[in-house]
């Protein structure tokens, strides 16, 4: 005779259709508790949910780099160090830049003031334009227009106009001009005489030549 025992229980039956009834009857219910199981969150997965969520921020800041980087083909910070002197004059005024708020090496690797020297520019990257160096320090330098980080903007008007020259003779590039070593730059916004301008250039300093 065939003989059925329930798994649950061990009680016996004659037939496995009978032993099937018991276990639907008596048995159920607690089945159906043991099937509504909590998941747990594994040591696995709450690594596997560290790790995605850790390549979504780095995708995310990858982007953000690459967005905010210069385009205009500079360098990465260390692809060349160079050094240039330089001058700004706005209406025959030298801009001091060895002040506190021109010399802040650490928020600009690619171009830079350092050591409190007002005079000399450090470019750490390749392709560094003098626009880059002056929007580093605040300075917005246009063909007919200098912005100073104090907002003050000198532009071109009447007899006063925004003059750029590299290594004494007047360059046509402005912004777009690519800073090479040992360059004397001026800058200088105003109605000077020639004799003004004469002076400006020579006290732009032979600082680069000897670093
Ligand atoms: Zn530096
Ligand atoms: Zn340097």
């Amino acid at each position: 005779m065939e003989k059925a025992e329930c798994p649950e229980c061990g009680k016996n039956f004659d037939t496995s259709d009978a032993m099937k009834q018991h276990r639907n009857d008596k048995h159920a219910k607690q089945e159906a508790t043991v099937v509504v199981r909590k998941p747990k969150l594994t040591f696995g997965k709450v690594l596997t949910y560290g790790i995605i969520l850790l390549v979504v921020v780095g995708i995310g800041y990858a982007l953000i780099w690459a967005l905010t980087a210069p385009s205009t083909g500079i360098g990465a910070p260390g692809s060349t160090h160079i050094h240039q002197d330089f001058k700004v004059y706005v209406s025959g005024n030298a801009i001091d830049f060895s002040l506190g708020k021109y010399q802040k090496p650490h928020l600009n690797a690619h171009v830079h003031l350092e050591g409190g020297d007002g005079d000399l520019i450090h470019v750490h990257a390749t392709g560094v334009t003098m626009e880059f160096f002056l929007k580093s320090l605040g300075i917005k330098f246009e063909k007919d227009c200098l912005t100073m980080d104090t907002g003050d903007k000198y532009c071109n008007e009447g007899d006063k106009a925004l003059k750029f020259y590299v290594n004494s003779k007047p360059s046509s590039e402005w912004e777009k001009y690519v800073l090479k070593d040992g360059d004397k730059i001026l800058v200088s916004y105003g109605n000077e005489s020639e004799d003004q301008i004469t002076q400006q250039l020579s006290s732009v300093t032979d600082k680069a030549k000897r670093t």
